[in-house]
């Protein structure tokens, strides 16, 4: 997240969340905001239809400016769409290279987006619910770990090494909010849409198309796709690969397992039971592998199973 200056142009970006993005949406949406709304131009483009770019197009669009959003695609056609969407910062920088100043700004942003999302709890329309959330580890830990943005976001949170869901060693517990983002996407387009922002389909080549715009400020939230209009090699995909089963009403929990592979983690939804997962690093594709889809629905069978023995 940053904002430069390029001829008469200030461009700010807003991007490269990894597998944390809706959960910080609201965070680094409202710094973006602040440094879109510096230059005091009064109209201001967003590149991008992702939860960054309507939450950020959301927020300034409702403090007064004239917001117009240009997307290759718009939602159910992002990648936020797909999400799985777990709300925790996870899986966004490298803890081994960042400094004291970064964890600040990055508490500050997970603590604001937080709060946001409280207010679209049980909103049928928003989708997002709480769920008693399971973490389940083959090895007993010993103590509890700091959480982040801190422990207090996370109601609930214990760890038990006895009667574990699973039979699992060790668990750790605690209550999180699960978001459907095939609700809460369209939600917040609607949103940006009664608050003003306009929408143009629009694909940019390179990072002059978008500096031809008449917007003095813009704002990109491209998601991956900053890697190619932007040049920045630091980009990289991290594929994810889910599967959706029919709803069941009565599960009323999620869990997160590690497994050799990686891990398997179910988050239930009003509409489906999403499992998974995957997360390979520099992978492209994205058609759905039917091996990998067998071998996750029998990953989680077999943990069901042990419910039921
Ligand atoms: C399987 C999976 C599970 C996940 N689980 C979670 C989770 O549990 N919790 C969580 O918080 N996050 C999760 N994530 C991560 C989250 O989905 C992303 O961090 C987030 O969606 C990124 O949002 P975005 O708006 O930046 O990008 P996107 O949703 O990718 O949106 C990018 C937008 O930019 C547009 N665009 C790109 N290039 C161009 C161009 N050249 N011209 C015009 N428009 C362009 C696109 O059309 C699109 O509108 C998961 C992701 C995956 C794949």
């Amino acid at each position: 997240m940053e904002s430069q200056k390029i001829a008469n142009k200030t461009l700010v970006h807003n991007y490269g969340h990894g597998g944390g993005g809706i959960t910080l949406s609201w965070g680094t949406s409202i710094i973006a905001a602040q440094l879109a709304s510096k230059p005091l131009a009064k109209d201001i483009a967003i590149i991008g239809s992702g939860v960054m770019g309507l939450t950020t197009a959301l927020i300034l669009s409702r403090e007064g400016f004239n917001v117009t959003i240009y997307a290759e695609d718009f939602p159910p056609n992002t990648t936020s769409n797909i999400a799985a969407a777990l709300w925790l910062p996870s899986s966004y920088f490298d803890r081994s290279i960042v400094k004291p100043e970064f964890l600040e700004k990055d508490r500050q942003i997970i603590r604001g987006s937080f709060s946001r999302f409280l207010s679209f709890v049980n909103v049928p329309r928003y989708g997002v619910y709480w769920n008693n959330y399971h973490l389940l580890l083959p090895k007993v830990r010993d103590s509890i770990r700091a959480l982040p943005g801190g422990n207090d976001l996370y109601p609930n949170l214990a760890t038990s090494t006895k009667d574990n869901l699973f039979g699992y060693p060790y668990q750790s517990y605690m209550k999180a909010l699960i978001i459907d983002p095939m609700l809460y996407l369209p939600a917040i387009l609607q949103d940006a849409q009664m608050a003003g922002v306009k929408l143009k389909q629009t694909k940019f080549d390179n990072q002059d198309q978008v500096l031809a715009l008449t917007e003095n400020v813009i704002v990109n939230c491209s998601g991956l796709g900053a890697s190619k209009l932007f040049g920045d090699e630091s980009m990289y995909p991290i594929q994810g690969q889910l599967t959706h089963l029919l709803p069941q009403p009565k599960i009323n929990y999620s869990y997160v397992v590690p497994t050799p592979e990686g891990y398997l983690y179910m988050f239930p939804r009003k509409g489906s039971i999403v499992i998974g997962g995957t997360a390979v690093k520099r992978a492209y594709s994205t058609q759905p592998d039917q091996q990998l889809t067998e071998s996750m629905v029998r990953g989680h069978a077999d943990l069901a199973r042990k419910l039921t023995s």
